[in-house]
């Protein structure tokens, strides 16, 4: 492995830009290949020596570390400005620090993504790769469920009508998975506690392969083109040495969904007009970069209980519901957390006071309809990104529906037994909250991120100016550049997105064996 050594070799066949979700999977498939060298460029350093990283558990240590990038965005209208937008700059990316939720891709968003352009991407094609994930993913350990949780989802199944699941992965093909309530599957080994990340899973058994170069410590700030080729990636260290890297038949951006727009647009590719006003020449203009940024918003509703919480979890975020709000509604629309300690920075933010005991429900807008942006607004590599969520500004106002609609569900769960026997009170948004358009003001003030940032590279047909790859993941407009994240989503999956992302990777790693 070359780690973050003075001359590391520059030139590959394939260069990987971005060690994280997707970038570990698709260095670590390609390199299969003897006969192929595979260079992997990370901004960060390993996680290898990193327990914080290593142990799923310490995750919320990491979270505004020295590795957070911990984007901000632009004031929101609609929704809360004071998001913090967590992306690792570390071996492993986002699955070095996220709870690895893991779903199997829904064929519902599979279906939608075809909708849009996505040839190829259907259920039949895509749900087999998930059997390829090498990533370990199992349901939370007996021993870590924690009982004060195991009473809410009891309560959910009892309020809402919605089956108790042991899995969620396993649903015979052909049907949709819209509704559930249980302890989710995650990546992890409960025996050792260690993280199922890309980089433990695909990445360090195969370290020691003579034709894979990790290369950490250096940020990609600019790609060069000539004609209709990428020539070198520009990086930078963190001393300031620059260098070049050369991916000599495919060049591979898996940068995350903030960083693979922001270097395009940094590269001259991207709207014209975005790029003249950060006074770069244009190099290929395509409209879609940096747009149809999609999230998951997440709302809260707290109750105060008469029950001491015991310290038992896995990540915290262990468990949740899944249901349809609207009537006939074939996919989900609404994902309830129900973590085991209360994320209330943003509603005592407010002035309101936590009581020490309280059970909290997190449901977030699972298939929003608002479309955000990123952008730059400098030729400065060094300036932030620009980021505009644009939460709750869709036209026909489903996503605040969805929302309100949380924080009834979740009245109803905590009315419901075993749970409604506990319940001292709603703290909030509280029970003098009545109408949906008070329960929506409380709401979008204190409203969470699940760090379910995509979009922002949209695949689709060539012919659409909205899309920014074409269903072979190929940069529309240069022949030997490919992305590979969660950038290319045409829509964010209803369920949290890193078993896509990972499936995603394991389709990508055979799309680029047939073209390179
Ligand atoms: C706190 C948190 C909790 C989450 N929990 C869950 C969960 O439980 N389940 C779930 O499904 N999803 C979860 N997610 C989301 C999920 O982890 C991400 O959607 C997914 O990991 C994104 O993968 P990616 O490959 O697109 O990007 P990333 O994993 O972010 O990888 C991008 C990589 O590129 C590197 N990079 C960026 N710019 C450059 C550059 N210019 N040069 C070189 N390298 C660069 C970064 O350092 C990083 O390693 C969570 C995310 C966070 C932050």
């Amino acid at each position: 492995m070359d780690t973050t050594q003075d001359a590391p070799r520059q030139d590959f066949d394939v260069l990987v830009v971005g060690g994280g979700t997707a970038g570990c999977i698709v260095a670590a498939r390609l390199s299969q290949d003897p006969q192929l060298s595979v260079g992997l460029l990370e901004w960060g350093p390993s996680d290898i020596d990193e327990p914080r990283a290593l142990q799923i558990a310490r995750w919320p240590e990491l979270l505004e570390s020295e590795y957070d990038l911990d984007y901000r965005s632009v004031p929101q209208e609609r929704g809360n400005s004071s998001i913090h937008q967590t992306r690792m700059k570390l071996l492993g990316g986002c699955s070095s620090v996220n709870t690895m939720i893991s779903w199997k891709p829904l064929a519902s968003d599979l279906r939608e993504w075809v909708g849009l352009g996505a040839q190829g991407w259907d259920a039949e094609t895509i749900l087999p790769y998930w059997s390829r994930v090498q990533a370990p993913i199992t349901p939370v350990a007996e021993q870590d469920r924690n009982p004060v949780v195991e009473l809410s989802l009891q309560a959910a199944v009892a309020a809402l009508g919605v089956p108790r699941r042991q899995t969620w992965n396993d649903l015979p093909a052909g049907e949709d998975l819209t509704a559930g309530a249980g302890f989710f599957e995650i990546g992890y080994d409960p025996t050792t506690g260690i993280r199922s990340s890309a980089s433990v899973a695909y990445l360090h058994p195969v370290l020691q392969r003579s034709n894979l170069h990790v290369i950490l410590g250096r940020r990609a700030t600019r790609l060069q083109v000539q004609g209709r080729r990428v020539s070198a990636v520009e990086t930078v260290r963190e001393d300031g040495v620059q260098e070049r890297f050369h991916g000599t038949r495919e060049v591979v951006l898996s940068s995350g969904a903030i960083d693979t727009p922001r270097l395009l647009l940094l590269s001259g590719i991207g709207p014209k007009d975005v790029l003249a006003e950060a006074g770069l020449d244009v190099v290929v203009d395509l409209p879609g970069v940096g747009e149809n940024l999609q999230d998951h918003a997440e709302g809260i509703t707290i109750f105060e209980v008469d029950l001491d919480i015991p310290d038992v979890r896995a990540t915290d975020w262990d468990a949740g519901v899944l249901t349809t709000v609207d009537e006939g509604a074939e996919r989900p629309d609404v994902l309830m957390h129900l973590p085991v300690t209360t994320v209330g920075d943003h509603v005592e933010a407010q002035g309101v006071q936590l009581p020490t005991r309280n059970v909290s429900m997190a449901s977030n807008v699972a298939k929003p309809r608002s479309r955000g942006r990123v952008w730059i607004d400098s030729a400065d590599p060094g300036a932030p990104p620009k980021i505009d969520y644009r939460y709750f500004t869709d036209p026909d106002g489903h996503d605040e529906r969805m929302l309100v609609a949380g924080v009834r569900l979740a009245r109803r769960i905590a009315a419901a037994q075993p749970l409604a026997g506990h319940v001292v009170r709603e703290v909030f948004p509280g029970e003098d909250a009545h109408t949906d358009e008070e329960i929506s003001r409380r709401e979008r003030a204190v409203h969470q991120t699940v760090f379910h940032v995509c979009g922002t590279c949209r695949m689709g047909a060539a012919e659409n100016p909205a899309s920014v790859v074409d269903p072979s993941l190929r940069l529309i407009g240069l022949d030997n550049l490919s992305i590979v994240d969660a950038s290319v989503f045409p829509t964010v999956t209803a369920v949290n997105p890193v078993g896509t992302v990972m499936v995603l990777a394991e389709r990508a790693a055979d799309l680029l064996r047939q073209r390179i």
